[in-house]
C-alpha cells in the first residue's frame, strides 16, 4: 500500500496507474475505519479498480465544534486496517493540501429542499462542507468510480447531483448499510457511546424494522407517531423520523404521493452522540 500526503505526489502516482490502463475506485472517509468502510473498499477492490482511500476529517462539514474536537482519529489502527484489506493507496492530506491558501470553494449547486430538510435542518452548513470537500477530492483523485454508503442517504443524493451537474465522468455507487450484530448501523461515532448505550441503541434498528413490517397495513402518520414515541425515552431523543422518496428525499405525508422506492430515515440523539439510520420500505 502506498501512502501519500500531498496532492502532487498522489497525482503523479495516479497518472502512472492510468497509463497502465487501470480504473480508479475512490472511497473518501474521515477515518476511524470500520466494517462499513471495509465494505466500500472491498467492493472497489473486487470490481478490479485500483483503490484509493482518503482519510480527512473535514472541518468545514462540522457544525458542532465539540463533535469535531472529539471525532476519533486512530491513525495507526486505520493504517493497519487498510493494509490488511490490501488497499492500494491511502491519501492522508493536511488541511492545507485540501484547501490551499485557505481556499474553500463551494460548488454552485441548487439543492432546493435538500438544503433545508432532514440532516440539513439540524446541521446547518453541513452539506456545504460536504460539497466543498467531495468536489475538491474528486478534482484531486479524478476517479472512475466513487463508493459511498447509503447510511448517509442525503449525502449520497447530493453528491449524485454534484456529479451530474458538473458533467464529471465519475460513476457513483451507493452501498448498503453495514450493521453491528445487534442491528446498530456502524459509525465512527459509535466508539463514543458507552457500552450500555451501544447495546440500547439497537432500538433504532428494531423500530425501523418494525416500521417496515407494518408499512403496508398502517398510515405513514401512524407509523411515524409510533416510531417517535418509542424512540423518545432517555438516553434517546429523536430529532426526526420521516418517510422520503428514494430519488430526491422529498418528505412524504401519504403513501399515495409516490410510487417508487421509499425510505424511512431518522436521526436520534443517544446522550451526547447523534446517530442516523435509514431503511428501505417494502
Ligand atoms: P465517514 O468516514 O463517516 O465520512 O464515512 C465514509 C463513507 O463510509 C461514507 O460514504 C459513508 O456513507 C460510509 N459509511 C459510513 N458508515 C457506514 C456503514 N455502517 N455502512 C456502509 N457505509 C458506511
Amino acid at each position: 500500500m502506498f501512502l501519500f500526503k500531498t496532492v502532487a505526489s498522489l497525482q503523479a502516482h495516479l497518472r502512472q496507474v492510468r497509463e497502465k490502463g487501470k480504473t480508479i475506485g475512490f472511497v473518501p472517509t474521515m477515518g476511524a475505519l470500520h466494517r462499513g468502510h471495509a465494505s466500500l473498499i472491498g467492493h472497489s477492490i473486487d470490481e478490479g479498480h485500483y483503490t484509493v482511500v482518503s482519510i480527512f476529517v473535514n472541518p468545514t462539514q462540522f457544525n458542532d465544534a465539540e463533535d469535531l474536537e472529539k471525532y476519533p482519529k486512530p491513525i495507526a489502527e486505520d493504517l493497519q486496517f487498510l493494509f490488511d484489506l490490501d488497499c492500494d493507496v491511502l491519501f492522508l492530506p493536511s488541511e492545507n493540501e485540501v484547501y490551499p491558501r485557505g481556499e474553500r470553494v463551494v460548488p454552485d449547486l441548487e439543492l432546493a429542499h435538500l438544503d433545508s430538510t432532514l440532516e440539513a435542518a439540524f446541521r446547518p452548513g453541513h452539506f456545504e462542507g460536504v460539497l466543498q470537500v467531495v468536489a475538491r477530492l474528486l478534482e484531486i483523485v479524478q476517479p472512475d468510480y466513487l463508493f459511498m454508503g447509503i447510511k448517509d442517504l442525503q449525502q449520497l443524493v447530493i453528491i449524485q447531483m454534484l456529479i451530474e451537474k458538473s458533467g464529471s465522468p465519475t460513476q457513483l455507487k451507493g452501498l448498503p448499510i453495514v450493521r453491528e450484530p445487534n442491528g446498530l448501523a456502524l459509525s465512527s461515532r459509535n466508539e463514543r457511546l458507552t457500552s450500555e448505550n451501544r447495546k440500547a441503541a439497537s432500538v433504532i434498528f428494531k423500530i425501523l424494522t418494525e416500521t417496515r413490517h407494518n408499512y403496508k397495513s398502517k398510515k405513514l402518520s401512524e407509523l411515524k407517531t409510533e416510531a417517535i414515541s418509542q424512540l423518545d425515552h432517555l438516553p434517546f431523543r429523536p430529532e426526526y423520523f420521516e418517510f422520503v422518496r428514494g430519488d430526491n428525499l422529498a418528505i412524504l405525508n401519504t403513501k399515495d404521493d409516490y410510487n417508487g422506492t421509499v425510505y424511512a430515515v431518522t436521526a436520534v440523539w443517544c446522550d451526547t452522540i447523534r446517530l442516523i439510520d435509514n431503511m428501505e420500505m417494502p
